[in-house]
Formats: structure tokens, C-alpha cells, sequence
């Protein structure tokens, strides 16, 4: 294996678990990402993420990713038709905020400085094309997130969403987040704030109509006590399916490969996980695919789910929806 060269594309947290991963195997790592430095797209970002963490989530990738994750320590606000209901924190399974972009202290970047310690080189500005599939090397990875092209491109069904976000810095320097159920949406909002920086967004599966979105801001303003100037849209797309391969050659993981928690749409712990599933894959294909099947086991049935009438997106326990480590 050693001296064997790997093509990552996308240097989110997908795509840099899988280098650093393979670069410990000996392997000559190159990530080529599209923007011009870490952090993903910088419309979205800096940005704050709340998720859940499987407790053997850091030893299963074999990284410790502890200091970029703060554990919500105070009530969880829910926001629910305007009704606010604080909900106890689960002690064992609580929520955590992780912040994302190019910040210093964003996961992106705590990853980006790993993966440079363990030698990965990195191409910015570099835009993989469909064009660029015949000349790759035998072992690529793609993870290229939520981008509709690549979709197009790969023949990966998916959803979309519209919704707006708003993002600011703030004294508060705690992790903190609450969680909006409206009426209007089918989906929901969330908050959440890290290192001094404070994220809003609004999700749905229709347009939000001015009115809509006047009667969210009202409701930020009013229990997380933020206001701000400008709102941004926001569209996402995430796949209908989970798909580690493409063509039965080319390896896929993060959201491009559908591993998405599939009720909030919690994808960094998702992205970590397959990260490292795609790197296993590439070493030992049989084993890679066990696992992706073993971790996305879940996700069709939830996916399905939301379709039935009177659907309410409540939060899931981790592990009973898609994913289990051995040690819990
Ligand atoms: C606004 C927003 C809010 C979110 N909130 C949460 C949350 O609160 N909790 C949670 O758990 N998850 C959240 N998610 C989902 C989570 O961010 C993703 O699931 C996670 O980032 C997936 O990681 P990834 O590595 O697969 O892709 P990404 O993080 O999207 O990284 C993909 C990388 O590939 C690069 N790229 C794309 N196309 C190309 C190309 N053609 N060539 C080269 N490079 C390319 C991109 O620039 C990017 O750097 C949110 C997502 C968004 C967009």
C-alpha cells in the first residue's frame, strides 16, 4: 500500500477524515477543493452546527475531535407553534454545537491542520469536472457535500430546500442552541452559537412566504434575543439515497453519499463516520461496504417517514435511528 496515490475531492469534514485517514496508511494524499482556503462555501459560512456526537465516534474515526464540540450544558429551548418548552438535556446523549469554516477554531480548520500534519497536500482553487473522471487515480473519493451539480452529474436522486439563515458575531461565548417547530414549514429552524459566533436557519420543503418568515424573526428576536439586518436564502439539496459507489468504481461518502441523519438533517456526524468508511473502503472494499450498510441501515425508512400526513420533525436519539457504536 505504501507510496499508493488517493484523489479526495472536497476538503469538508467528509473528504478530510478520508485523507488523513488514508495518509496514516501510507498512501500520497491530494484533496482538491474548489474554494480558495478551508471552511467550504462561504455564503453558508462561518456558521454554527448542532448535532449529536455518538459517544465512539472519535475512537471509530481514530481522531479526536473533542475540542472543536461543546456540549449544550444549559435546558434545550423548543420553540413550538410560538410556545416555548425548555427540554431537559439528555445526559446521555446530549446536543452539541460545533462551529464550521475557516475560522481557526472551526472544525474545518482543526482538520485541515491535522491533515497537513500527517502530510496530505491540498489543491484550493480546483474544481472537479466530469471531465476529470477519466484521468483520476484508481483510488478517489469524492465528497463534494450538497452540491446539485455533482448530482446531476452522478445520477443521485435528492430533495430540495429553501429557507433563509442569518449569522453574527456575539459576546456569548458558551455553546447554546434552541430549535423552532412552525407551523408553515414541514421542516423546521434551529440556533446555535460557539465561540462567539451566532447561526440561524430556517428549513422547508416549500417557499416560505414573507409573512412566514416576519412571524420567525419575531420568534428569534423574542426567546434567543438576536436581530438582524440581513437574512440570506438558503438552498439545500440532500440525496433520496445512500450511494457508496459511483459506477462501481470511485468511492462516495459524506452527504454526497447520502449520510445524512434524516429527520434534522445532523450531517457532520454523518460525515465524519462515512469519511472514514470511504478511506476503509478503499482499503478493504468488502469490509467498507459492511460498514456503510451497517451505518446507513436507517435512513430509507426514516426518509419515508416523512411523508406521512401530520409528519412532525422530532429530534431522534442517535443510535435508535441510524447508527450504533459498539460502545454504546
Ligand atoms: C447551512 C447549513 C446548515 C447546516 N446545519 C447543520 C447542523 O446544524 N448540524 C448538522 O449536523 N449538520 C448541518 N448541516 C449539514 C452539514 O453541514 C453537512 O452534512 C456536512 O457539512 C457534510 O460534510 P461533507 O464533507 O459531506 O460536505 P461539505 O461540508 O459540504 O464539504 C464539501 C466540500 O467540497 C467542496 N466541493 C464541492 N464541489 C466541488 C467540486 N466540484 N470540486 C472540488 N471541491 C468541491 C466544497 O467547496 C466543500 O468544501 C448543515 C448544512 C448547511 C449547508
Amino acid at each position: 500500500m505504501s507510496g499508493k496515490e488517493a484523489l479526495v475531492v472536497g476538503a469538508g469534514p467528509s473528504g478530510l477524515v478520508a485523507a488523513i485517514t488514508l495518509a496514516r496508511e501510507g498512501m500520497k494524499v491530494q484533496v482538491w477543493e474548489k474554494e480558495k482556503q478551508i471552511g467550504g462555501y462561504p455564503h453558508w459560512h462561518p456558521s454554527a452546527h448542532d448535532t449529536q456526537v455518538g459517544k465512539g465516534l472519535f475512537g471509530y474515526i481514530g481522531i479526536d475531535l473533542s475540542e472543536c464540540f461543546q456540549e449544550i450544558a444549559q435546558d434545550l429551548k423548543h420553540v413550538i407553534n410560538g410556545t416555548l418548552i425548555e427540554v431537559r438535556v439528555s445526559k446521555k446523549n446530549p446536543p452539541y454545537v460545533c462551529e464550521r469554516g475557516s475560522r481557526p477554531t472551526s472544525l474545518d480548520s482543526v482538520l485541515f491542520r491535522i491533515a497537513q500534519a500527517e502530510g496530505v497536500r491540498f489543491t484550493f482553487d480546483r474544481k472537479f469536472t466530469p471531465e476529470d473522471l477519466s484521468k483520476v487515480p484508481e483510488t478517489t473519493i469524492l465528497a463534494t457535500g450538497l452540491s446539485p451539480e455533482m448530482y446531476d452529474f452522478l445520477q443521485i436522486p435528492y430533495s430540495i430546500y429553501a429557507g433563509y439563515f442569518g449569522q453574527q458575531e456575539i459576546e456569548k461565548k458558551t455553546a447554546g442552541a434552541s430549535l423552532f417547530i412552525v407551523g408553515f414549514s414541514n421542516e423546521y429552524g434551529y440556533s446555535s452559537w460557539i465561540n462567539g459566533f451566532y447561526y440561524v436557519l430556517l428549513f422547508s420543503r416549500k417557499e416560505i412566504s414573507p409573512e412566514n418568515l416576519a412571524e420567525f424573526k419575531q420568534l428569534v428576536e423574542k426567546h434567543d434575543g438576536v436581530k438582524f439586518d440581513q437574512w440570506k436564502r438558503f438552498m439545500g439539496y440532500t440525496p433520496k439515497t445512500c450511494n457508496l459507489f459511483y459506477q462501481d468504481r470511485v468511492i462516495l461518502t459524506g452527504t454526497l453519499a447520502g449520510v445524512v441523519e434524516p429527520v434534522l438533517g445532523y450531517g457532520i456526524t454523518g460525515a465524519l463516520l462515512s469519511g472514514k468508511i470511504s478511506a476503509l473502503t478503499a482499503l478493504d472494499r468488502e469490509k467498507g461496504k459492511a460498514e456503510f450498510a451497517r451505518f446507513t441501515r436507517g435512513i430509507p425508512a426514516a426518509i419515508a417517514k416523512k411523508k406521512e400526513p401530520g409528519y412532525v420533525p422530532i429530534p431522534p436519539r442517535m443510535s435508535e435511528v441510524w447508527f450504533q457504536f459498539p460502545e454504546e
